[in-house]
């Protein structure tokens, strides 16, 4: 093993010496993964229930990802957006399909493939304004983090964009509010994620889309990591049952591979014009043969309907364990998406499962966010519950 001569306390002082201190770790460094299973250098196992935050819907080192990855490297990784890229093609062609007819803009992260929305909503309405959720996250690039609705993450990089109002998310008076003659867009998360995983009341999508038609707006969803058979269908938009003008991916798109992806309706994008907005990296040979095969596995398998079947199942054994904790103050999610969010700080609930082989995440501060690849099985999350309650 390559790491087996430093442990942990030496990464911790190594990596303060070359390193930005900007992660705040856990104390061990994952070197191997198969599925849902991911091992440390010390060689303990866990299940892993965060997916390296909703990346690894197929599950770790998926084969049919790692064949196309290893094929194309051997071919070319990459040869620039000034020439035709087949492989980008014929993943464009794939979401075409799956989305019934968006075209795609490729570049390679979440927040990248927000401010490209950002920017096709500048050119397309000629306005600047946009409204957001209070709790969003957006991503952490300048005019993303303008969109973010959270101070923690805002607070010591002001100025800000002063483009962005940001409403109670799930409250449509007050987005209806917030509405101006200047207003170019709303930008929201379907559920959620890294604010707490928040459901919004029902039916709060379909009115948002209904003032967004009759306003003239456009409607701007945030699906970096909702998106892909997360929530239970391939885009949370149809657990709504509405289209969005433009949506955004990201996180599990590549199957582990770097790569995000703004998509819109052809009348919006074909705003764009050539020059208007370009990656080096964007869509490359590498990042677009991972992403499709990504996208047919979780097409081949139903990974989505996996998620929705396994996300009931978790959801109801869950809330079963708040008879008997009463630190639990809600349980909530869609699909594989979970939160339980407690009445006081979670990060010892991580650390205990980390020791008893389960990977969890806690978000804003008590809310324990359980991600697992899509490719789960159901004991290994009975197993998982079993060890929550243990805990708690
Ligand atoms: C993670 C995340 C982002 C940012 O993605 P990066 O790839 O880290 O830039 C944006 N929006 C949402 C909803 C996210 O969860």
């Amino acid at each position: 093993m390559i790491l087996s001569f430093f442990n942990s306390m030496d990464l911790k002082d190594i990596e303060e010496k070359v390193l930005a201190s900007t992660y705040k770790r856990q104390p061990i460094s994952l070197i191997k993964g198969k599925g849902a299973i991911v091992w440390d250098s010390e060689g303990k196992e866990y299940i892993d229930c965060f997916s390296g935050i909703a990346v690894l819907n197929v599950g770790h080192s998926n084969p049919k990802v790692v064949k196309a990855v290893k094929d194309q490297a051997s071919k070319m990784m990459h040869s620039s957006n000034i020439y035709y890229i087949i492989p980008q093609i014929n993943l464009a062609r794939l979401l075409h399909s799956v989305t019934g007819g968006y075209k795609s803009f490729f570049c390679n992260s979440g927040a990248e493939a927000n401010e490209a929305a950002i920017k096709l909503v500048r050119k397309y309405t000629g306005k600047s304004k946009i409204i957001t959720a209070k709790n969003s996250f957006h991503g952490r690039t300048i005019a993303t983090l303008s969109a973010t609705g959270q101070e923690r993450y805002r607070k010591d990089f002001q100025p800000l964009g002063d483009e962005f109002t940001h409403v109670k998310f799930g409250d449509i008076q007050d987005l209806e509010q917030a509405i101006t003659n200047e207003t170019a867009a709303v930008l929201l998360e379907p559920i959620q994620g890294e604010g707490g995983v928040i459901v919004p009341p029902p039916n709060y999508f379909q009115k948002v889309r209904e003032i967004c038609n009759k306003n003239n707006i456009l409607l701007v969803l945030d699906e970096v990591q909702t998106g892909l058979g997360r929530t239970g269908e391939l885009f949370a938009w149809q657990l709504y049952n509405i289209k969005p003008d433009i949506f955004t991916l990201a996180k599990s798109l590549g199957g582990g591979f770097p790569i995000g992806a703004m998509l819109a309706k052809k009348s919006v994008m074909d705003a764009f014009k050539p020059g208007d907005h370009a990656s080096t990296f964007g869509g490359n040979h590498l990042a677009c043969v991972a992403a499709k095969a990504t996208l047919e596995v979780i097409l081949e398998k139903n990974l989505h309907k996996k998620a929705r079947i396994l996300g009931e199942d978790l959801l109801k054994n869950l809330l079963k364990l708040m008879n008997n904790h009463k630190v639990i103050k809600e349980v909530r999610g869609q699909g594989l998406m979970v939160g339980i969010e407690l009445k006081k700080d979670g990060s010892y609930v991580v650390d205990a499962a980390r020791e008893r082989g389960v990977l969890l995440n806690c978000t804003s501060e008590n809310v324990v966010r359980i991600l697992p690849p899509l490719i789960v099985t159901k004991s290994q999350l009975r197993k998982v519950i079993n060890i929550i309650d243990q805990i708690l």
